[in-house]
């Protein structure tokens, strides 16, 4: 069989079906093609497992510290763990219907089966061909694996959402967004939990405020941290598994060790040579900043592109490349600057713009920082409780915020509002013209002096 479509996407996944139900609403015929499961990583095995796992983990913090609040001691609440998994899954199922119903509604075709390209204009899939005049690449990644001996011992992300019981030790190597979000999270449901990065920091490259406090209080909460640890080799014995690392002691007795060190975009199962489109070294798609491949006619958005690797990063490109291509807007695209982003660790960040080393290379001393560190009154009771810190980095001349980072409890749902008036150029002026709501955490933001 051979069809012919306006615009194909490869990849059900945020970006892909963003793409297709916009374009497909802009009056082109459209198909989406998926080899695995509707809504991609995001539903199946990121943002949407793992929120749920975030607020369970978040909801067992809450337990232990009810004391705090004059609750009498109970005996030990326990979390059954499959039926946390089970529900989780049936919410995701729920999503897949409505993703499902969405494509329907807007007349997309779903196409089942792995896409690669036969030529810059045709995909196949099995025994079928699809044509179009606009493909968009929309792939997405998967783990990254360390080239080392006896690697497969340890599981990834993908294969903690697939845990069926609560592991009791666990190693999480790594030291971005999943390493800390898995190991807040394990910590918090009561497995004894290591964290081991090769470098002396975690979110290294996120403003120092948030780096050094999430590290102080994984410390203080009894998350055993392994600054400078290289891995080498991964071992299982009687005692469970054992991490070799460079130049350092063994760290053995775990149960699951889970590897969160990056992701490698889907890119080597497209046959992208048929197409002749190119690629970084790392895999990762190259795109200008329309979102165009090199070759006519196929473009590549979220994370196969190696451009933010988030999910509102991927739809919000998808549907500016539809309004490019179909509603005939030349200049649609995304603006990669002021992203906000939100590291669910326990307790959360909240970062929009520039970190401090960022704004000083950009702006040298023409800076103006501001930093509050408090103890919230949701912990003041608690027996340990957890400070928040912030910092908004302005430039002095013109008093315009470039930066605002929050680390504490709410930044998670603190910083939308924030990045809104950073985006739309607010200086710490207009922050201090606001009325504070009190009491709240986030009213600190708009009293800073
Ligand atoms: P994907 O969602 O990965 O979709 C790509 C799809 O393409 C997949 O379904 C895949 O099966 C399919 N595919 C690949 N090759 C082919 C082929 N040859 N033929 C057909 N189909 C193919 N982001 C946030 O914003 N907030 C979060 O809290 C968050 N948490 C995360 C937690 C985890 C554990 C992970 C791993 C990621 C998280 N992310 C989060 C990132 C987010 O999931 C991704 O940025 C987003 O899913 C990228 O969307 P995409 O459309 O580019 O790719
Ligand atoms: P990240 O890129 O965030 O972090 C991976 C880190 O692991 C690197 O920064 C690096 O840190 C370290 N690393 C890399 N290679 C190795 C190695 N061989 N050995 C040991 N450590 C290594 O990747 P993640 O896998 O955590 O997440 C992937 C992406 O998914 C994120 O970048 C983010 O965009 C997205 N995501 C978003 C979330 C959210 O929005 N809340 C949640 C989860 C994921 P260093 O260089 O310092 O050693």
């Amino acid at each position: 069989m051979h069809k012919k479509f306006d615009l194909i996407t490869i990849g059900a996944g945020s970006g892909g079906i963003a793409t297709a139900n916009k374009a497909s609403q802009l009056g082109a015929r459209c198909a989406v093609i998926e080899a695995n499961q509707i809504g991609g990583t995001c539903v199946n095995v990121g943002c949407v497992p793992k929120k749920i796992m975030w607020l369970a983990s978040g909801t067992a913090s809450a337990l232990q510290e009810a004391q705090g609040y004059g609750f009498a001691p109970q005996a030990a609440i326990t979390l059954d763990w499959k039926q946390l998994v089970t529900k989780r899954q049936a919410y995701i199922q729920r999503l897949h219907t409505g993703y499902a119903d969405r494509l329907a509604k807007n007349q997309v075709t779903m196409i089942w089966g792995k896409a690669r390209f036969i030529s810059n204009n045709t995909l196949q899939v099995g025994n079928d061909t699809y044509e179009a005049s606009h493909i968009v690449i929309a792939s997405g990644g998967k783990p990254s694996i360390p080239k080392i001996e006896g690697a497969a011992l340890g599981i990834d992300s993908d294969g903690f959402f697939a845990l069926d019981t609560k592991p009791t030790r666990v190693a999480i190597i790594g030291a971005g967004y999943i390493s800390v979000e898995l190991a807040g999270m394990l910590h918090a449901f009561g497995c004894q939990t290591t964290l081991v990065f090769r470098r002396m920091k975690i979110l290294r490259e996120f403003d120092p405020l948030l780096s050094e406090h999430l590290m102080n209080s994984y410390q203080q909460q009894g998350i055993v941290l392994k600054a400078g640890h290289i891995p080498i080799k991964l071992e299982k014995n009687a005692d469970g598994l054992s991490l070799f690392c460079e130049n350092q002691p063994t760290l053995s007795h775990f149960d699951t060790v889970i590897w969160a060190i990056g992701r490698t975009p889907n890119t080597d199962n497209l046959a992208l040579d048929a197409a002749g489109v190119i690629t970084h070294q790392n895999g990762t798609i190259k795109v200008d900043e329309l979102q165009n491949t090199n070759v006519k006619g196929i473009y590549a958005i979220g994370d196969v592109t190696g451009q933010k690797e988030l999910t509102p990063v991927a739809i919000a490109a998808g549907r500016r490349l539809a309004s490019r291509l179909f509603a005939n807007i030349s200049d649609s695209k995304l603006n990669y600057e002021n992203i906000p982003t939100v590291v669910f660790s326990h307790p959360p960040i909240g970062t929009v713009g520039l970190s401090e080393p960022e704004a000083k290379e950009k702006y040298g001393e023409d800076l103006k920082i501001y930093q509050t560190i408090f103890t919230p009154m949701s912990q003041a009771l608690l027996s340990h409780p957890q400070k928040t810190a912030m910092k908004l980095i302005t430039i002095q001349s013109s008093g315009k915020v470039v930066g605002c980072h929050i680390f504490g409890e709410g930044a998670d749902e603190m910083l939308q509002g924030f990045a809104l008036a950073i985006k739309m150029g607010a200086t710490k002026a207009d922050f201090d013209n606001v009325v504070a709501i009190h009491p709240t955490s986030a009213e600190e933001l708009v009293t800073l002096v």
